[in-house]
């Protein structure tokens, strides 16, 4: 007899959020599940990568492992006596429990590049310098697999796709002869965005403004746009930007 495996289902962004952050793959052999991220920040962004990664996994292995499942979502979560963090037993050795951070992902990547020799890291506490140091120790050229550079190609794209003004924050059109913050305002406008963060970038935008540095102070002196290698047309955009994040 042969078990068949229906699978079907529902989701909605409930009562709460503005983004519904629940994703679901169902394949041949994997079903996965990546019920929202709790409201945290691009949640609904890593619960879309999760189940890309899982749905990778479908018809590559008969009996899928829990091992090539940490190992596809790259989480590292195997302690050194090959647990796995989440309680079946891995195949790395080594790492955390607790995967790698954001700025562990952002230094290996840097690490991973033949050409770089040093990489110079903002650190404003011991435990980063820590940090650092193993992670310098531990990552070398070419170390990242195809897999997880493949993740990290891919949540770029994601947050690439809600990126406002592909501003690089350089600086280079500033001082504005009026005072006007440009990184800022396409910084927070950009985090806004992406991070669904529309009421912490409203708040710091009315602090700007209330320092005189906002876009409504623009003259449209054109200064900005000669200077910006990016060639934005930081006029307009600084329009929209204040559209959206001035408070009436
Ligand atoms: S165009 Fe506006 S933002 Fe740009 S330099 Fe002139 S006043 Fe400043
Ligand atoms: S010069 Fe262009 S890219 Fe650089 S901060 Fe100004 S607007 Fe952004």
């Amino acid at each position: 007899m042969v078990a068949t495996l229906r699978v079907g289902w529902a989701t909605d962004r409930g009562a709460v959020r503005q983004f519904n952050e629940d994703h679901v793959f169902a394949g041949g052999r994997v079903v996965a599940v990546a019920d929202g991220m709790g409201g945290h920040a691009a949640g609904d962004v890593a619960s879309a990568m999760a189940v890309d990664v899982m749905s990778q996994l479908d018809g590559q292995s008969e009996h899928l492992r829990p091992d090539e499942v940490v190992a596809a979502l790259g989480m590292r979560g195997v302690d050194d006596d090959g647990r796995c963090a989440c309680g079946g037993v891995g195949g790395e050795g080594g790492a955390g429990r607790d995967g790698w951070s954001p700025a562990e992902w952002a230094l290996r990547w840097v690490w991973n590049l033949p050409e770089v020799s040093v990489a110079l890291s903002g650190m404003s506490s011991m435990e980063q310098v820590v940090d650092n140091i193993r992670i310098a120790s531990d990552a070398a050229p070419g170390a990242l697999t195809e897999r997880q550079l493949a993740m990290l190609a891919r949540a770029r794209e994601a947050y690439m796709t809600r990126t406002k003004i592909a501003c690089t924050e350089c600086g280079y059109c500033q001082p504005c002869p009026q005072g006007v913050l440009i990184p800022d305002v396409f910084g927070l406008y950009n985090e806004a965005e992406i991070f669904n963060a529309w009421e912490g970038s409203r708040r710091m935008y009315a602090g700007i403004a209330k320092a005189s540095k906002d876009a409504s102070r623009c003259v449209e002196c054109g200064q900005c746009e000669a200077a910006c290698p990016q060639q934005l047309k930081v006029i307009e955009l600084l329009k929209e930007a204040h559209t959206a994040l001035a408070i009436e």
